[in-house]
């Protein structure tokens, strides 16, 4: 399988190639040539595989040459049959006749981000050890990221890396998750400032030859296309228990950076019938604006009890856009070039044709979450975290407005335990959510991180001073 920048500029690469090289040369995202696509005998037969088995099936297609079928069996058997704490790794769990939850924190930081770094750390090992070379990922994070990148490479041999988090905004159980892992490729550096000084920092890394000269860098932000393949596999998994190919589901999807719903897209592009993607953001609602108006227009951010949804520009929403407005890398250039001058653009007619009909996009404010919250726990039980709730409220928004048909099955991803968000489960249904045992004694344990001032200097030489994986 060869890979092309949504740009259109950079050279086409196989998935090793992508996989190690996070953006395009040209400033663009990698996307496969083209679909690879099952009929549907070939998805009733995946009926009742392990979840394992199903992600094989599923990546296979993506991955090509780049690894033997045995490498990549070992690698999804690792995964996905030992570092899951729910044996179906992903479950489903129902909350009324239409609704659904599918459950993917039960990875070692409690969000579903695990589900793809997990399988990421291990490519990257795979690859690297076959090249003979090392790699040093630098990446910022304001929360959840962070600590699953840390725990999907801490210990290994031909990795490091150096996660910057913005100090004192990042909450307790996000910074110990980070900061609790002691492993000696793992540096935790607490800069000064907001999240985005920090990315800035990163960025201007990647671009800075006094450091590139140096280190082999890498990213695992969620425009590596890896990471947008292993989530693909889980609309599969669930799709299948609840009758695909015979019958379509639906998904809500809470959203940030567009990469778990660019996944659901994927999976409809390879055969699964999906009846429609619900793309689920808070206030901060570019993304809503965008597929109903086809005004994106990035104005600042406001923070909010979902963090992780907390964005200004949604980095995969041009791999929806250059796929959907029929693949013209030249005119996706200039359309971003234009875009990253104004920080607004017009979606074209062609964009929004591509995109009506499998998406639809609604909002919740932190009141709507709230509610979202006290419906689950009232009807069912269940006890939800403020993101998850966010796709949950605008699952019923969409019943409401007769988005869907009534018999679908909307399933809504379960994007991180409530626990890791106790402070505003708590406020919402009056109940604290305890960390898992396998998390228990997190605030017993000790913390190791490093405090930088603000400058971008500061940062370079700590990192050019403590990495090990120089290329000489
Ligand atoms: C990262 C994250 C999201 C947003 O996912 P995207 O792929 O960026 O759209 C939603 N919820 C939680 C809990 C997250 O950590």
């Amino acid at each position: 399988m060869q890979y092309v920048s949504t740009r259109g500029s950079a050279p086409a690469l196989d998935f090793e190639g992508v996989t190690l090289a996070g953006l395009a040369s040209d400033g663009g995202l990698y996307v496969p040539a083209e679909w690879p696509r099952f009929s549907e005998a070939e998805i009733r037969a995946m009926r009742g595989w392990p979840y394992w088995e199903v992600a094989v099936e599923v990546m296979r297609p993506f991955i090509g040459d780049s690894l033997t079928e045995t490498e990549l069996e070992n690698i999804c058997m690792d995964v996905y049959c030992g570092q899951f704490s729910h044996a179906a790794v992903a479950p489903l769990v129902q909350l009324d006749q239409q609704h659904w939850l599918l459950e993917l924190f039960h990875g070692p930081t409690l969000a579903f981000k695990d589900v793809a770094l997990q399988l990421l750390g291990r490519l990257f090992e795979t690859f690297l050890e076959r090249r003979d070379q090392r790699l040093t990922i630098v990446g910022a994070t304001s929360g959840d990221t962070g600590s699953a990148a840390i725990h999907a490479v801490a210990g290994r041999k031909r990795t490091e890396i150096f996660m910057l988090h913005p100090k004192g905004r990042v909450s307790d159980v996000q910074r110990r998750q980070m900061t609790t892992v002691r492993a000696p490729n793992v540096h935790n550096l607490a800069i000064e400032g907001s999240f985005d000084d920090a990315q800035a920092h990163v960025k201007r890394m990647f671009n800075d030859a006094d450091v590139t000269a140096t280190l082999n860098l890498g990213a695992v932000n969620s425009i590596n296309w890896a990471r947008l393949m292993a989530q693909v596999v889980y609309y599969f998994t669930s799709a299948l228990q609840l009758g695909a190919p015979d019958r379509k589901v639906a998904y809500s999807v809470p959203t940030g950076n567009f990469g778990d719903v660019f996944a659901g897209y994927v999976a409809a592009k390879m055969g699964l019938p999906i009846e429609l993607l619900m793309v689920a953001t808070n206030v901060n609602d570019i993304l809503r604006r965008a597929i109903v108006d086809g005004d994106y227009s990035a104005g600042g951010v406001t923070p909010t009890i979902t963090p992780s949804m907390d964005i200004q520009v949604s980095s995969n929403f041009e791999r929806l856009l250059f796929d959907a407005g029929g693949r013209d890398g030249a005119a996706m250039a200039e359309q971003m070039r234009a875009f990253e001058a104004t920080k607004a653009m017009r979606l074209t007619n062609a964009q929004r044709d591509g995109i009506k009909g499998q998406f639809v996009a609604f909002s919740a404010n932190q009141i709507e979450t709230a509610r979202a919250m006290q419906w689950a726990y009232q009807g069912s039980g269940q006890i939800i975290d403020p993101h998850t709730a966010v796709g949950l409220s605008v699952a019923r928004d969409a019943v409401s407005d007769d988005s869907i048909n009534p018999l679908t099955p909307i399933i809504t991803l379960a994007t991180a335990h409530p626990a890791k968000f106790p402070d505003a489960v708590e406020r919402a249904i009056g109940l604290r959510p305890a960390l898992p045992a396998r998390v228990g004694d997190l605030f017993g344990r000790e913390e190791s991180f490093v405090e930088l001032a603000g400058d971008y200097d500061t940062t370079r030489d700590y990192v050019l001073e403590h990495a090990a994986g120089s290329k000489a």
